[in-house]
């Protein structure tokens, strides 16, 4: 059975947007990223925008009041009861025990956590070649180092529901080693 509850993890620059948004293609569930509502809400300087702003811009976590309400809200919508994909959430352990529970409370247990591994020193190249606002020398800097410090516990959190995937290779390649996780029936071979 194709998994379709997935936690997308990994560093900054690692590739996670791009593969979960060929995987939502495939799989048919709504890509839910932290970031773009985020980035979203800022753009239209929403009251959650306006307030989470200062954080994304110093490339610091936002709290966790402006994220957990907005995460639960999201999976309760009609799109995410088939299945979703997360991008960017959970980013620390707390995070991690909430989308536990809410999933409990869901009866939605999550089915799989992949994590892409990529290098440092090719992140920060990637980083500066893709050029967002909190896409500079400095803000990159201090994102790797939030990653290491509070996300990749998350990692350890999730032990044995974790995927470790290269992300260090052409992004086909990374395609296809996450079908393959996630076992996506292969196409028919004919129409
Ligand atoms: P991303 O697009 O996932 O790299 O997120 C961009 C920025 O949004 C991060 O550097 C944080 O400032 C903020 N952000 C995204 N997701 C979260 C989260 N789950 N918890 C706290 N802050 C987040």
């Amino acid at each position: 059975m194709t998994k379709k509850r997935l936690v997308f993890s990994g560093p900054p620059g690692a590739g996670k947007g791009t593969q979960a948004q060929r995987l939502t293609e495939m799989l048919q569930v709504p890509h839910i990223s932290t970031g773009d509502i985020l980035r979203d809400a800022i753009a239209r300087s929403t009251p959650l925008g306006v307030k989470a702003k200062g954080f994304v811009d110093a490339g610091e976590l936002v709290p966790d009041e402006l994220i957990l309400g907005l995460i639960r809200e999201r999976l309760g919508e009609e799109d995410a009861r088939d299945g979703w994909i997360l991008d960017g959430f959970p980013r620390t352990v707390p995070q991690a025990e909430f989308l536990d529970q809410l999933l409990l409370e869901l009866e939605q247990p999550l089915e799989l956590v992949l994590a892409l591994d990529v290098p440092d020193n090719i992140l920060v190249e990637r980083l500066l070649a893709r050029g967002r606002k909190d896409d500079n020398e400095e803000t990159i800097r201090r994102r790797l180092e939030v990653y290491r410090e509070q996300t990749e516990p998350v990692n350890e959190f999730y032990q044995l529901r974790l995927q470790v995937v290269d992300g260090n290779r052409p992004p086909h390649e990374v395609t296809v080693a996450l079908r393959k996780l996630l076992e996506v029936e292969p196409e028919p071979e004919h129409a």
